[in-house]
């Protein structure tokens, strides 16, 4: 059975629907605007009609349609300090990636225990203007 809420608001506004471009889209069948009791009676029908088979089309292929205020953020798994940290060396000035892979472990401390060879050996190959393209 289609969300009964969701349905209820598709119907209530097929006749016009806004659309995120901003031009509304018309469904003119589903209007009931200045039409007789019965052509606005078989309007509504069409109008719970099709936005039935919408919201089942959508729940039929795995999606939800929640209330923007039930959706609760997954809570972000907390840090160990304990443990390495991996991160990446990027320039404040030009945005590239100077070091893309750097493992600190203790991070903890304060101090950024780091394999000193390896990340000097890295840093001496760039050249030190933006964009730290290495010299051929
Ligand atoms: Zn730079």
């Amino acid at each position: 059975m289609p969300d009964p809420d969701a349905v209820a608001i598709l119907a209530d506004r097929l006749h016009h629907m806004p659309h995120p471009s901003g031009q509304a889209v018309k469904l003119a069948g589903a209007s009931t605007a200045g039409k007789p009791t019965a052509i606005r009676d078989a309007a509504s029908q069409y109008a719970q009609h099709i936005s039935e088979a919408i919201v089942h089309t959508l729940e039929s292929q795995g999606k939800r349609i929640v209330d923007a205020a039930d959706v609760v953020s997954a809570p972000v798994a907390a840090v160990d300090p304990a443990q390495p940290l991996a991160i990446s060396i990027v320039c404040g000035l030009c945005g590239i990636t100077i070091l893309p892979g750097l493992t600190i472990r203790q991070p903890s401390t304060g101090k950024a225990l780091v394999p000193g060879p390896t990340l000097i050996a890295s840093f001496g190959k760039l050249n030190v203007e933006c964009p730290h393209i290495p010299a051929p």
